[in-house]
């Protein structure tokens, strides 16, 4: 099949993508090609994106370390706010240490690379994210991906595999689903079965948990064997992400972690920056209570024939739609009407469940998400 084959062939089966030009800065009104659209479609679930605070420390930062780090951190793009947003982050989520990466995507490529390889095996929740998939392809590990959330049959993996290293990875919160891994339940079968456990806490981090400390302090376990990654880019605002766990453990991926290695620094300014957004979600119950209100009001308010809106507790609320084009047309009149809700597709989720993917932030108002309702419980 040519390139061209290619594309006419993702357009046909209407998977072919497109970018939207967006010219204003990331929050519930977004200007898109001369429009104000309402938007339910960033992960910014603490609408810390764009807060002046934010803004102004990335300025600072710029200030005082100019824009670019100009070598890996190995070499010498480690900078003083690199340093003290690593150490912020291993206190605030309650592990030893912590190491600052670029993006989550590498992050996960870096840290499954490093614990695992050929002769060890992973296992993996179906739904987890492209990022962890791609990691444990690149190990070379023996890879087990067991049916979403089933610790029994994820069990019957554990106990017939007999390789040295054993890895479970999971996302805490899945981010197509909304829904939650029971991460108390998942620690329990790794320790019996002395493997690894890594969390993917990409859409709880800041959000879920004591001060949004995250998915773990949400659940309330510790153990040496959790390799906890939180990312920087979604409810923090900013951009990156970090790995935290043992001392051992982070000084070897530091060591070994090549998407750490073989990369320029991330610029110090968003590590400074970040360290204002630490503050931000920190200090954002306000934030996290409004936009655990806005959740109800949304659920209490959807009321659907055909559509399905799956059952989850957080920001991320999916309504399932099933056939690509009709969640194209949905996502068309919902434009029309002025909002931009993301039409998720395959292979991002399984064939035959293209969804809306609504996200909540806590910029979003009560008579922003009302407006929303109103809208879908028509259009259906
Ligand atoms: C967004 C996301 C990532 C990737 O993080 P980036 O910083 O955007 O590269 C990794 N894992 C999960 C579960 C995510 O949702």
């Amino acid at each position: 099949m040519t390139i061209a084959d290619k594309l006419a062939a993702l357009r046909e089966q209407s998977l072919l993508r497109i970018r939207r030009q967006v010219d204003s800065p990331c929050g519930p009104e977004v200007r898109v090609a001369g429009r104000t659209l309402l938007a339910f479609a960033s992960n910014d679930y603490l609408g810390l994106a764009a807060d002046p605070l934010l803004v102004a420390a990335a300025r600072e930062g710029a200030a005082r370390y100019g824009v670019g780090a100009g070598a890996s951190h190995l070499v010498s793009g480690h900078y003083a706010p690199h340093h003290a947003l690593e150490e912020r982050l291993a206190a605030f989520v309650g592990l030893p240490r912590a190491l600052f990466f670029s993006t989550g995507y590498m992050a996960n490529l870096g840290v499954i690379t490093s614990l695992v390889g050929a002769g060890d095996a992973v296992f993996s929740d179906e739904l987890n994210h492209a990022s962890l998939i791609d990691g444990i392809r690149l190990s070379g590990a023996e890879k087990h991906i067991y049916p979403h959330l089933d610790l029994a049959a994820l069990e019957e993996k554990l106990k017939t595999c007999h390789r040295p290293g054993k890895l479970v990875v999971s996302d805490a919160v899945f981010g197509m689903d909304g829904d939650l891994a029971s991460l108390p339940a998942l620690l329990e079968l790794c320790e019996r079965h002395d493997a690894w456990l890594m969390v993917d806490d990409a859409h709880g981090f800041g959000v879920r948990g004591s001060a949004g400390r995250g998915s773990l302090s949400d659940s309330g376990i510790v153990s040496p064997r959790i390799v906890y990654i939180g990312t920087l880019g979604k409810a923090a605002g900013v951009a990156g992400a970090f790995v935290a766990g043992a001392d051992q453990v982070v000084e070897w991926l530091l060591q070994s972690a090549r998407s750490y290695v073989f990369t320029t620094g991330a610029p110090p300014l968003l590590a400074h920056a970040l360290l204002t957004s630490l503050d931000l979600i920190e200090q954002g119950g306000d934030r996290r209570s409004h936009l655990g209100r806005l959740i109800a009001e949304l659920r209490r308010g959807l009321n659907f024939r055909r559509w399905r809106l799956l059952d989850s507790q957080t920001a991320i609320q999916p309504i399932i739609i099933g056939s690509n084009s009709e969640a194209l047309e949905v996502g068309a009149a919902l434009q029309e009407a002025g909002f931009w809700v993301p039409v998720i597709r395959p292979p991002t989720v399984p064939a035959g469940t293209a969804r809306l993917r609504i996200s909540l932030s806590a910029a979003h108002t009560s008579e922003q998400v009302a407006r929303l309702v109103a809208c879908l419980n028509t259009l259906e």
